[in-house]
């Protein structure tokens, strides 16, 4: 038995646990820079404001609120709420920011325990979510399509299957009916072309997929379709993937809020990008044998262009801030080009490896240092204490003019209540 527990409208749902007077209203949190639409409430798709949505086009209609994306908040706010999912069952596979599967092998009373954890993450940490709960993972993702669907649009769905829903209980015919009522392409990894391509077939819902013939799927779609099939037949194909995978590249690039010119801004944005690019490699042990740091115009502007990137050896592979930053700036100093309007830039850690290497002279103290400095910013705030070129006037920072508070990871940002 497997379960899918995903939050609803992850990133407005976690503005509003601070911010309760914006509940019933059409809310939409906005991507880098405030340009679009990333998250929205039911009220804001209710509005026909749709993902991706610029926002000069949506923010007239009545009483949107749009918020810039505090992605620190929603992480912070992540972390929590896998936490609590992870007492549901023996292990847990983290699948995004708001959804994680959880396996429920040797756990009794699934429906009423599913339950029950979706209130404590309701009444631990304010945010609404579904669970679904099937015997593959394919199904647990359909369950929760259900669970989510039977809340949202009263008739979609039989009422008692909202907020949870168990699709391995039911009787076959009840099952059926279920998945005849979904489209396929609402089904687990039935993308808009696959399903295009399935509609032209003959195959409509999710009970027309499952009813396919495995050898004809596996000849004239994929195998991984195949394992669709199975999967929606109740047969297991996808283990449950819960060691940490490490990642093969790390990469910290942003847009910037004004064009920058000078020089001086592209080191101070560049020393913050390799900064916290290393404090992601040493959060997942790692270490960095090759870093590239690009910069580059806007590709929409009619202003003349430059595009250019530089890759810096380290030898050896450190995860040391300071030997980033000063890569990433040696890095830079060779592919600036006074004259130029930049827009972006960005710096990628490459060629990564973990475990402990030769140390250096000096190794150990480099190793105690940045220890002491990833304790200190995680106790007073990312950025409590850095390498002195990152500081500066922050003039190519996004323009985030709607951001709201870092409510959970900064004491001067803490809520206050007064009774
Ligand atoms: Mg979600």
């Amino acid at each position: 038995m497997m379960a899918l527990v995903d939050a609803n409208n992850f990133y407005v749902s976690c503005e509003r646990v601070f911010r309760p007077a914006l509940e019933g209203h059409p809310v939409v949190v906005l991507s880098n820079n405030d340009g679009c639409a990333i998250a929205r409430s039911e009220e804001a798709k209710a509005l026909g404001i749709r993902m991706g949505h610029p926002w000069f086009q949506v923010r007239s209609l009545p009483g949107v609120v749009g918020l810039s994306a505090n992605f620190v908040l929603y992480g912070d706010m992540s972390s929590r709420f896998m936490a609590i999912c992870a007492g549901l069952g023996p292990s847990q596979e983290i699948y995004s920011i708001d959804e994680c599967f959880v396996d429920l092998t040797g756990v009794g009373q699934v429906v009423e325990r599913a339950a029950f954890f979706r209130q404590r993450i309701h009444s631990w940490l304010g945010l609404p979510c579904g669970i679904g709960l099937g015997s593959t993972k394919t199904l647990a993702k359909l369950a929760n399509h259900v669970a989510k669907s039977a809340a949202r649009k009263p008739g979609s769905y039989p009422a008692e299957f909202a907020h949870v829903c168990n699709l391995s209980s039911l009787p076959p015919s009840d099952f059926d009916a279920v998945l005849a009522a979904t489209a396929v392409g609402e089904v687990w990894g039935v993308g808009r072309r696959l399903s295009a391509q399935l509609n032209q077939a003959g195959v409509f819902s999710a009970l027309d997929l499952a009813r396919m013939d495995t050898a004809l799927v596996r000849s004239r779609w994929s195998v991984v379709l195949e394992r669709t099939v199975r999967e929606l037949g109740g047969q297991s194909c996808m283990a449950l993937d819960d060691g940490v995978t490490a990642r093969q590249q790390i990469a910290c690039t942003r847009s910037f809020g004004v064009r920058v010119r000078e020089l001086g801004p592209l080191q101070e944005a560049v020393s913050a990008f390799a900064t916290r690019a290393a404090e992601k490699l040493r959060n997942q042990n790692g270490r960095a044998g090759q870093l590239m740091v690009f910069i580059q115009t806007s590709p929409h502007s009619r202003e003349p262009q430059y595009a250019n990137s530089a890759v810096v050896e380290m030898i050896p592979p450190s995860h040391s801030t300071i030997d980033l930053v000063g890569a990433a700036l040696r890095g830079l100093s060779g592919i600036y080009r006074v004259g130029f309007n930049y827009a972006k830039a960005g710096v990628i850690l490459m060629d990564l490896c973990s475990g402990p290497v030769q140390l250096e002279f000096g190794g150990e103290t480099s190793e105690a240092l940045m220890g002491t400095m990833d304790a200190i910013n995680r106790r007073f705030g990312r950025g409590a204490i850095g390498v002195a070129s990152a500081l500066g006037e922050g003039q190519w920072k996004m323009k985030q003019e709607l951001l709201t508070p870092h409510y959970t990871t900064r004491l001067s940002d803490i809520p206050v209540a007064r009774a």
